[in-house]
């Protein structure tokens, strides 16, 4: 069954590509009206001609979500435009892979900037408007690399970061009626997984090739597999759903 969303206002950060678009494009299937949201609006162009393609609606934001003010501004153009904020999906990422010894202190804050700070961010300020409606469905993007992960300690402790985040907000806002949920995904084919295979000198390809086979369902991810669970985080279907952490990754 397709969730319905009809009347909902979803805004999702990192929406340009990858997991993000396929994201906004799911909800905005459902019936959801879209704030898509990333560092460039022209980035987004890709994702709103989807939505409206197949007869959604969705708006393009520029917002670097490590930054109060621009997401303060980013929401307050969704109420606008839009008409309310419904569902928030902390999706925004990047990496800056390196082992401890080579990492500098940059891509070390700038990897905590964006996940933590940018999902603190969105949540203060998203939230205002769910307190009082009395209404909101939050889904973060954990990783499976919260586990550990050679060569990613900044990301490894900002996703694992984001699961403590996620069950501390589902105990402060559950009397609010707004449910907050994490999605840790393990290998999902993306610019993200492409980078990483040029970063370690592997051909893309192979690199997938060993990822699938080191998993129990033999084959790596797409962004639809991770939209699919968000959707059904931000469903009301899962309305007795909060504070989880589903691990999203073949079984790996
Ligand atoms: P992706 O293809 O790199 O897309 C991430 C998007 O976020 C990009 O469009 C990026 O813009 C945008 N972004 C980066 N910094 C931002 C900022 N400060 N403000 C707003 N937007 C920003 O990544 P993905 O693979 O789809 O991953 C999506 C999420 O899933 C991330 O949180 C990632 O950590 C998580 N995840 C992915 C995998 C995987 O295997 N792919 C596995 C586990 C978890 P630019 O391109 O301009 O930087």
């Amino acid at each position: 069954m397709a969730h319905d969303f009809s009347g909902k206002v979803a805004f999702v950060t990192g929406a340009a590509q990858g997991i993000g678009k396929e994201i906004a494009i799911t909800l905005a299937k459902g019936g959801a009206a879209v704030a898509a949201v990333d560092l460039k609006e022209d980035s987004l162009a890709g994702t709103v001609e989807a939505i409206n393609l197949a007869g959604g609606k969705a708006i393009a934001i520029g917002c670097d979500v490590s930054k109060m003010d621009q997401v303060e501004a980013a929401v307050q153009k969704t109420v606008d435009e839009l008409g309310g904020i419904h569902i928030l999906v902390n999706n925004a990422g990047i990496i800056r892979d390196n082992l401890l010894f080579k990492m500098t202190e940059e891509d070390w804050d700038m990897v905590m900037a964006v996940h933590l700070r940018g999902a603190f961010n969105t949540c203060k300020v998203a939230t205002k408007y769910m307190t009082e409606q009395k209404y909101g469905k939050i889904v973060n993007l954990s990783s499976r690399s919260a586990l550990g992960n050679r060569g990613q300690a900044n990301y490894s402790a900002a996703k694992a970061g984001i699961i403590g985040f996620t069950s501390t907000l589902a105990l402060e806002l559950g009397k609010f009626n707004i449910n907050v949920n994490a999605v840790a995904p393990g290998y999902i084919e993306t610019p993200m997984t492409d980078s990483t295979a040029a970063r370690v000198g592997v051909d893309k390809e192979d690199f997938k090739k060993a990822a699938a086979s080191a998993t129990p369902l033999g084959r790596v991810g797409q962004p639809i597999d991770i939209a699919n669970v968000v959707a059904f985080f931000a469903s009301d279907e899962s309305g007795f759903v909060t504070g989880q952490t589903l691990h999203v990754n073949g079984g790996r």
